[in-house]
């Protein structure tokens, strides 16, 4: 059973080891903090890790003291799931930078507020950097916010990882308002209309132009409307339909069972009702390209699992 709030690390003559990684809004951090991580880290032989979210990380750890852990930094366990907001990376801006155009921290921590562990149809990176150097990566990040002298630019769908991809600039000059404004309806169109993709893939799959037009039709529209469900501009009344994409097509089709040899994005595909079973067995990967690439047996290795046990509670709810 997944110690709460942790991850699993490695697996080493069936032992195993578990990482928590609290989650620290832009990478800020107080030194009583640091220190009460340190102090954790040294008592219970973990080691500290910085995260490329800007967080810290303290891995090698033992299940059983997972919940002192969390108790002795004072923390609620950083519970999530994988097809979430995942992290809002944030650099100094011209707060603490000298090359800083806008206030990338002010814009970062309000993003982060709103859009944290928010549920998407995949996982999701967010960026805001305060100038063109882009220290917080917004060329690789789902949304990536930067700042200019004219305000901010905002790009979309990049990622990194083992499918990157350099975003695609969507909106230049925005104030601090529309930058907020946009970045809102980018996630509701994405929410509404995306299969189990990063907005890249969803980008690829309806093409950048639909995507802008839609995206910036209903920008346009003004404030007022942004509390209403997004219907995309361009064929009013119709939602996107999802069509294969093209990770791992062809393993599987309705009516089939589910095997070890089933590729999990076939399976999540096919038959969505499967993916609290998935996570019931404390694989979170499910927006991961490469993870849900993987047959059942395989990631079952990766995680420690028994396959015919998964296969059997995949199997029931089909
Ligand atoms: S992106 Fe620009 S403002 Fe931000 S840290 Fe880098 S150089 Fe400074």
């Amino acid at each position: 059973m997944l110690p709460k709030g942790a991850n699993l690390q490695k697996i080493r003559d069936e032992n195993r080891t578990y990482a928590i990684t609290p989650h620290l809004p832009g990478g800020f951090i107080k030194p009583d903090l640091m220190r009460k991580y340190a102090d954790v880290a040294e008592k219970y032989h973990g080691v500290m890790k910085l995260t490329s979210a800007q967080r810290v990380m303290i891995t090698g750890l033992k299940a059983e003291d997972i919940e002192n852990i969390w108790q002795e930094l004072d923390m609620k366990p950083a519970m999530g799931f994988a097809n979430c907001v995942r992290s809002v990376k944030i650099c100094p801006g011209n707060v603490f930078c000298k090359r800083g155009k806008q206030d990338s921290i002010k814009l970062g921590m309000e993003l982060d507020k709103l859009y944290h562990k928010k549920e998407m149809p995949s996982r999701m990176k967010l960026g805001v950097a305060g100038c063109q150097n882009s220290c917080a990566e917004v060329y690789i990040k789902d949304i990536g916010v930067m700042g200019t002298d004219l305000g901010w630019d905002v790009y979309v769908g990049g990622s990194a990882g083992s499918h990157p991809r350099l975003a695609d600039l969507l909106i230049e000059g925005l104030d601090y308002d529309e930058a907020l404004h946009i970045v809102d309806v980018i996630v509701r169109y994405y929410q509404k209309n995306a299969d189990i993709e990063r907005v890249g893939q969803f980008i690829d799959r309806i093409g950048l132009k639909k995507f802008k037009a839609d995206v910036l039709a209903e920008f346009y529209k003004g404030v007022s409307n942004t509390t209403q469900p997004l219907v995309p501009s361009s064929e009013e009344g119709r939602e996107i339909v999802p069509v294969a994409g093209g990770l791992t097509e062809g393993t599987l089709v309705l009516g089939d069972k589910i095997t070890a040899d089933s590729v999990i994005s076939d399976i999540i595909r096919v038959y969505p009702q499967t993916i609290p079973v998935f996570r019931s067995f404390g694989m979170g990967c499910l927006g991961c390209p490469s993870a849900t690439g993987e047959a059942v047996s395989k990631a079952a290795g990766i995680h420690g699992l028994d396959v015919d046990e998964i296969l059997a509670g995949l199997n029931k709810v089909i």
